[in-house]
């Protein structure tokens, strides 16, 4: 038993191993703890987890919850009270990740490495037209810590590129387009839409027909946000008409997309298993530990958010 703060780590074994070290190491007059049932409930000022246990009113003296990973959407935050900050969870390895799988997804679909193992399924040889990194049109829905990320890595192969989001951003090198008066400008000039958008009341569903209809006839999409975000019929519907001409999907509702779905064995669609970016121990001890300190000096803490918007 101990009056030092708690902080109460709720995920895989693993990480607590990278987590425990760098506490000791960097944070030693908080008590790291892996097993809620040997601390005093109110002891535990931080918690940091991937979903609110259950029994979270015992922890009264709570003062802020972090996300072990990127989004808050999984969080039902009702039970949450207003004085608890909740933080997502912002790492150099979440990034990196992101930067990679946007790339990788994006360069497939410029060069239409979908189309080309399809042929290949038929031992079929044969050049289709191709386009110069130029005049392909990359947009991103969302212009956040992710989005700005990867844009910055597809920069260099010359892609315009624009994102949208919900207040005005600038972004170097970016055409920026922001609320839904100025979301038809921004799909008629995309060729690739990549959305990294958080799952909120507003975007659930965000990615239907209507959506899909603005954009350029053959444009491609790829989804790296959350799987609620898409309307899978009329993803399917879309492929089909030819007014889109491939998807690269990370997320799907529900995960993994049941037996016999559609999307599984569309020859127009590439599906990973919810992998473009995960929590990377190391350097989300770091962040952690650096955002704690910041909480405890008074500073404002990376990633705090916004309850009433949602993310
Ligand atoms: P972020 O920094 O909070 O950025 C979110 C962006 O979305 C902001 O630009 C925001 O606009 C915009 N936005 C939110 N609601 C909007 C709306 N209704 N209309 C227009 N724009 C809206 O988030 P992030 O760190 O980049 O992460 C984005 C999402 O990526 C996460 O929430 C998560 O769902 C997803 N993700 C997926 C994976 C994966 O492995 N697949 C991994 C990590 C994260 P403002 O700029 O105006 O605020």
């Amino acid at each position: 038993m101990t009056d030092r703060p708690v902080f109460l780590f709720n995920s895989t074994a693993e990480r607590a191993a990278v987590f425990g070290p760098a506490f000791a190491a960097d944070m030693p007059d908080v008590d790291f703890a892996t097993d809620a049932a040997a601390v005093r409930p109110d002891d535990v000022r931080y918690l940091i987890t991937w979903t609110l246990p259950a029994d979270l009113a015992r922890y009264r003296n709570l003062e802020v919850v972090f996300s072990i990973g990127a989004g808050v959407d999984q969080f039902d935050t009702a039970g949450l009270p207003a004085h608890v900050a909740l933080v997502r969870m912002v790492e150099d390895g979440i990034i990196r990740m992101m930067q990679e799988y946007v790339t990788m997804a994006v360069l497939a679909l410029h060069r239409d490495l979908p189309a080309y193992l399809g042929q290949q399924r038929e031992e079929l040889w044969s050049a289709l037209p191709s386009r110069q990194a130029s005049g392909r049109r990359i947009g991103f829905l969302g212009q956040g810590m992710l989005a700005q990320a990867a844009m910055e890595r597809l920069m260099p192969f010359g892609f315009p590129l624009a994102g949208w989001s919900r207040s005005p951003r600038a972004v170097a090198g970016v055409e920026s387009f922001h609320g839904p008066d100025q979301l038809p400008d921004f799909l008629a000039r995309t060729d690739i839409l990549v959305c990294l958008l958080p799952l909120t009341d507003d975007t659930r569903g965000f990615l239907n027909g209507q959506l899909f209809a603005r954009l350029p006839r053959g444009a491609a999409l790829v989804h790296t946000g959350r799987g609620p975000q898409l309307d899978a019929q009329a993803l399917v519907s879309a492929l089909d008409d030819g007014q889109l001409s491939a998807a690269i999907l990370d997320v799907t509702d529900p995960e993994p997309l049941p037996a016999g779905h559609p999307l599984w064995r569309h020859p127009k669609v590439l599906i990973t298993p919810h992998v473009a970016s995960v929590t990377q121990a190391d350097t989300a001890a770091r962040a952690v530990i650096d955002n704690l300190r910041r909480h405890r000096d008074g500073r404002p803490m990376v990633g705090l958010v916004d309850r009433a918007r949602g993310y």
